[in-house]
């Protein structure tokens, strides 16, 4: 169990984000307390709110690489959030910046961003292709490289 004011701390944090970010903490409040109380966890035990929605063969080697660390960059480029902590009104997460053949697009189908002038601080081409690069690479997917630096460049321009 996290310690209550980690926990706090990672309450506020979530909705600043959420804020920010043109999403909203999840209605369903027990979905939503159960992210915040597993990043209370990780912070607790490692100093950094490590997405606990993943498994980690090393949390500390993850931790230096910082992609998973909340607002995972997963959430900043894409603006979707697998563990439903940001979401639309409805409790769902936005998918429409994530190409077909994303999990998010095939769990969800696809989930229109209610507020497309805030979020996605780091949905520029280069972060865009590398993020879909590591993902069809970890997965073994055989998704042709022009067809990820085109969806890469059109996704960017959605600004
Ligand atoms: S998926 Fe990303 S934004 Fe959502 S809780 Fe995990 S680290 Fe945070």
């Amino acid at each position: 169990m996290a310690k209550p004011e980690t926990v706090e701390k990672m309450r506020r944090f979530a909705y600043n984000f959420a804020e920010k970010s043109g999403t909203v903490v999840n209605p369903n409040k027990e979905a939503a307390e159960a992210v915040i109380q597993g990043l209370a966890e990780h912070v607790d035990e490692l100093g950094k709110p490590l997405c606990p929605c993943n498994f980690y063969p090393d949390k500390l080697e993850e931790i230096k690489r910082r992609r998973w660390i909340c607002a995972c960059d997963e959430m900043q480029i894409f603006k979707y959030c697998h563990c439903l902590l940001f979401t639309t009104e409805e409790g769902l997460p936005i998918t429409e910046y994530l190409p077909e053949w994303h999990e998010g697009r095939q769990i969800y189908g696809l989930v229109k961003d209610p507020t497309p002038d805030k979020g996605r601080a780091l949905s520029k081409p280069d972060k865009i292709y590398k993020a879909l690069k590591e993902y069809v690479e970890e997965r073994n997917l055989d998704i042709p490289d022009e067809e990820i630096r085109r969806f890469a460049e059109e996704t960017a321009k959605k600004k």
